[in-house]
């Protein structure tokens, strides 16, 4: 079975003490029955201390955080009481694999890194090595879509990568473009035939659709999410802006390479589409240092199953998610 992920992936290392954010704080970690297990028959003060920290919250035995809302086998010098006494293997699936994504297509496999890891943002936003590898590893089990939608989604992926590429257009224009061809792409999917896509002629009629774009109704639908720290609640009261920077276009092409294909399981891409445009418009419109604001927007939303599904509900039915109003705002400069 293939294997692909970028060319960044094997360069992560954890920033550990010197992370200017961590995955050890504010997140209370859900703990796989396996990690449980062995931290409840495990001896001496370590064990004592896990089994004081483990409770049940909606159906998932976690480790409640401390009043400072740390984890509470965090140590001062920002690194795991777990992992400093016993080694990485009696981490819990979730400690030992953040950040890393593993998507599993049954006969593919993509990884990639999170972005709400302060390191990972790094290596994302820095738009290098983004290159795909592959690699062949074990296991896999049979696909249960159908191989030509997956065939559809992944060639209108790779076109979405290389208009994203084209430096011909603006970021604002080419996420403008991505609209048109995730409308296209969805006819297919639901059954159309397939039509040349033209990427110029998607901006003319991306340019003719725009209305005024409402940067403040789009805050507002995110200030109505769950909101899980204060920075973020702060940040989206007080936007700075920006212009549209590479850093901006590395992170579109983090959103489509991990988005896209997701439609694969319930064959809607148009809702994923207007996410991908939603999540690059409050990142520019929060401005300020983008390393900060593209990991806090994928701490608070991407790590957060609620908040991801509230907004691909939005897609259809907020008016701040319009594709009129979406288009405005893409192309307003
Ligand atoms: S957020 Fe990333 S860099 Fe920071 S402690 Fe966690 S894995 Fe390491």
């Amino acid at each position: 079975m293939e294997i692909r992920y970028p060319a960044y992936y094997d360069t992560f290392r954890c920033l550990a003490g010197a992370c200017p954010d961590s995955c050890c704080k504010e997140w209370a970690v859900a703990i796989d029955p396996e990690a449980e297990a062995k931290y409840r028959a495990l001896p001496g003060e370590l064990g004592e201390a896990l089994r004081a920290a483990m409770c049940e919250e909606d159906g998932d035995t976690i480790l409640a955080l401390t009043p400072n809302r740390r984890c509470p086998m965090w140590r001062q010098d920002g690194l795991c009481r777990i992992q400093g006494q016993l080694g990485e293997e009696w981490l819990c699936n979730t400690c030992r694999q953040f950040p890393r994504l593993r998507h599993d297509y049954g006969n593919f496999v993509e990884l990639g890194l999170e972005l709400s890891c302060p390191e990972a943002a790094r290596l994302i936003l820095s738009g290098a090595r983004q290159d795909i590898l592959t690699r062949q590893g074990v296991g896999g089990e049979a696909p249960e879509y159908a191989p030509e939608d997956m065939a559809i989604l992944l060639a209108t992926r790779q076109q979405a990568l290389e208009i994203l590429a084209n430096p011909k257009y603006s970021l604002g224009e080419a996420l403008a473009i991505l609209l048109l061809l995730g409308y296209s792409a969805q006819s297919v999917l639901d059954g159309e035939d397939a039509e040349v896509f033209d990427p110029d002629q998607a901006l003319a009629t991306a340019n003719k659709l725009a209305a005024t774009g409402d940067a403040a109704a789009l805050l507002a639908l995110y200030s109505e999410l769950e909101i899980l720290t204060a920075d973020w609640k702060a940040q989206l009261a007080s936007p700075l802006g920006s212009s549209w920077l590479d850093a901006h276009r590395a992170m579109a092409r983090y959103f489509v390479e991990r988005y896209w294909l997701q439609a694969i399981s319930d064959l809607d891409l148009v809702c994923r589409v207007k996410f991908i445009l939603a999540s690059c418009l409050v990142v520019k419109l929060l401005g300020g240092d983008i390393l900060v604001s593209a990991q806090r927007y994928s701490k608070e939303i991407e790590n957060d199953a609620a908040n991801v599904d509230a907004l691909l509900d939005a897609a259809y039915t907020h008016p701040a998610m319009a594709d009129i109003r979406l288009l405005g705002l893409l192309l307003e400069d």
